[in-house]
């Protein structure tokens, strides 16, 4: 589980904003959870909180029972690797490696103690591009790239895929196609999956939604499918 408590988040030293306020939530394991609010209302950056890439100005995060904030860097990035895999909207691949290669990255900093080629290809079967492991981004449509950013976000094998407007960049057939791969994600791969979007349409077919607005949670609340609910203390 993921447990935010009392999380303030500020930047800057002199003029100081504060960008998160009163954050408290606890997300179940395995949820399809979509946080939706305005531009500028903080969801990137509570996605950055839960992911370990910056931490609060103030509170408490708990992975899985363990408070981040009492561990080394090392220890960090453990947790970061064990438990999350990103997805972003513009999809950040290597404009010099294949799609195969591509989906190897995250783990070449480890000793894994799976076959990296034949994993990744497992991987680029599952989001449907198994024809296609040998091309370079550019021979990609974007749809076609985000799924393999996907695939890539798996390798690790993840509790969490922590999406951030994954659908932003895509006409809405794409769009669906993403999302659906997300829904069969969590079902068949056992992940949860918190996805940023503005996409009020798609948020609704997820189990919760977390609605932000100037930097606080203002409501969560059940999607058409949910039935575990988040504890927003
Ligand atoms: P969008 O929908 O446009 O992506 P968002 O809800 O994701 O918006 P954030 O990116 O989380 O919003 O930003 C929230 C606020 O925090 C903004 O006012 C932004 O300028 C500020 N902010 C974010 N990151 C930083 C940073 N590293 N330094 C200073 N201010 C920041
Ligand atoms: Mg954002």
């Amino acid at each position: 589980s993921i447990l935010l408590k009392n999380i303030t988040k500020t930047f800057g030293s002199i003029v100081k904003t504060n960008v998160l306020q009163d954050i408290n939530i606890k997300i179940s394991d395995n949820q399809f959870i979509s946080v939706l609010g305005p531009s500028g209302s903080g969801k990137s950056t509570l996605l950055s909180l839960i992911g370990t890439i910056e931490t609060p100005s103030s509170g408490t995060i708990l992975i899985n029972d363990i408070d981040t904030i009492e561990l080394n860097l090392d220890e960090i990035a453990d947790l970061r690797y064990e438990n999350f895999g990103f997805v972003f909207q513009q999809y950040h691949l290597i404009d010099s490696l294949t799609a195969l290669e591509n989906v190897i990255i995250p783990t070449l900093t480890r000793k894994v103690e799976y076959e990296r080629e034949k994993n990744a290809f497992e991987l680029l079967e599952l989001v449907g591009l198994k024809d296609q492991k040998d091309l370079y981004p550019f021979q990609l449509s974007g749809g076609q790239q985000q799924r393999v950013a996907i695939a890539r976000a798996l390798i690790t094998k993840p509790k969490w895929i922590l999406a951030d407007e994954p659908t932003g960049n895509l006409d809405s057939k794409n769009g669906e196609l993403i999302f659906n791969l997300l829904k069969k994600i969590q079902q068949e791969e056992n992940c949860g999956i918190i996805m940023v979007t503005h996409d009020t349409t798609l948020a609704e077919r997820t189990d919760q939604i977390i609605e932000m607005n100037d930097g606080r949670i203002q409501l969560v609340r059940r999607g058409k499918n949910g039935s575990l609910p988040i504890t927003h203390i």
